[in-house]
């Protein structure tokens, strides 16, 4: 029995992604991946931003092996242990100090979710309030405290429970006005409950590459001080360099006062998160939030790796380049769309298209997983999202970028073409 069968037979229903891209992948690395027939894909998915540097980075893979070789230990609770210090330290060396943030770290568990749960958790109980604010199309996890912030219907209906203490507020949607109805909603007869927290997405990921404005950014953080709330960033996404720096929040006015961290951090793709917590917050007592799987030390080791990737001037102006090349493209390949339907989506490396025409994404998605090219729909599929990997090269992107052109300009083919 093929792995494709045994996996369509026995595993259940809810998976998703493989319906969409229906071969059995056996080998990855940079942007690339290789499916058991030999085939290669550029990977535009990118683990949903959890392989911002690509796949088996060479320097982050060899760490790993080194650290396995070593015999160190592979999970250890809370417990202290040389490779999640040595992380600690890089990662206050290498981010933290340079921007001025006093913050603590708390690792909550491995997964996005577990971060938010902890943030909000942390924010009730520094507030004493329980209702969380944050925004539509926004999305934070498939557990029940994240899954009460995410706006997404399908999750939300298999809840099974009601979802409660949180208020969904309007994201930036580029009027003047964006900002006026928060506020009005955030005064004392707005008729919400004082929040904990205010929660936001810089750029959401999963709602469909929506970029926020800095000045509306820096108003939810302003609406946030004067309604007593935490300003917590959700950078599970956008963060660890996706959208070009390594918060998607580096050079703005924002300083929030809890970062939830996860995706990329760990750089090869190996489960890891991270809290950020403003020092004076941290009112957490010994053993009040817990979970086995908070000292992956294989994560720490790769962890470790992938931040010299920020410390490393040809990266940083790679990135740069990459990032300048990627918006270039899609400018062009949006004004290629008949009728002018379609206009670049996202920030940075967190960027893609989004079409007017219904279906259009979809059909665009399957044209171009023909063509050896992965990228999922976001937004209610009206958005095709390219993730490229942080270390593609420049000369790779364009090759992608000419197969996203040939995808768009393509005439429905015969069907006997299709079926064979
Ligand atoms: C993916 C994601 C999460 C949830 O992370 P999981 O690891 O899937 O639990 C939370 N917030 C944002 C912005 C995300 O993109």
């Amino acid at each position: 029995m093929s792995e494709k069968t045994a996996c369509q037979r026995y595993e259940s229903q809810v998976r998703s992604y493989c319906r969409e891209f229906p071969v059995v992948f056996q080998r990855a690395g940079g942007p690339y991946m290789w499916d058991v027939a030999g085939r290669r894909y550029v990977d535009l998915l990118c683990g949903a931003g959890a392989l911002n540097y690509g796949h088996n980075d060479p320097h982050i893979s060899a760490a790993l092996r080194d650290y396995l070789l070593s015999g160190g230990p592979v999970t250890s609770l809370d417990l202290y242990t040389v490779a999640k210090s040595r992380f600690v330290d890089r990662f206050v060396d290498v981010v933290l100090r340079p921007r001025g943030m006093d913050h603590v770290v708390q690792f909550p568990g491995p997964a996005g979710t577990l971060a938010v749960e902890a943030a909000i958790k942390l924010a009730r109980k520094v507030t004493g309030r329980t209702n969380v604010v944050a925004f539509s199309g926004g999305f934070h996890g498939a557990s029940l405290g994240s899954l009460a912030l995410s706006s997404s219907p399908l999750l939300r209906r298999a809840a099974g429970t009601p979802l409660g203490a949180a208020t969904i507020l309007p994201y930036d949607d580029g009027s003047p006005a964006a900002l006026e109805v928060l506020e009005r909603m955030l005064q004392d007869r707005g008729g919400i409950d004082p929040p904990a927290a205010l929660v936001v997405e810089t750029v959401q990921g999963e709602g469909g590459l929506n970029a926020a404005s800095a000045a509306w950014l820096s108003g939810v953080q302003r609406l946030a001080r004067e309604s007593g709330a935490l300003f917590v960033v959700d950078d599970i996404q956008a963060g660890c360099g996706r959208t070009g720096s390594f918060f998607s929040f580096d050079g703005s006015d924002l300083r929030p006062d809890v970062v939830c961290l996860s995706k990329s951090l760990s750089g090869l793709g190996l489960p890891m998160a991270m809290v950020l917590i403003r020092r004076q917050l941290d009112a957490w007592q010994p053993g009040e939030h817990n979970g086995t799987f908070r000292g992956n030390n294989l994560a720490f080791v790769t962890a470790e790796a992938a931040l010299d990737h920020w410390t490393d001037s040809g990266f940083l102006a790679h990135v740069d380049r990459l990032g300048a090349e990627v918006g270039g493209s899609l400018r062009e390949l949006a004004d290629a769309e008949p009728d002018g339907g379609a206009r670049v989506a996202g920030r940075g490396l967190m960027s893609g298209l989004r079409f007017d025409r219904p279906g259009r994404a979809d059909q665009l998605k399957r044209r171009l997983f023909a063509r050896g090219v992965i990228a999922e729909t976001s937004g209610g599929g009206q958005v095709l999202k390219f993730f490229p990997a942080l270390t593609m090269t420049v000369a790779q992107w364009r090759e992608t970028a000419d197969l996203v052109g040939d995808a768009m300009t393509a005439r429905r083919r015969p069907a006997a073409v299709l079926g064979a």
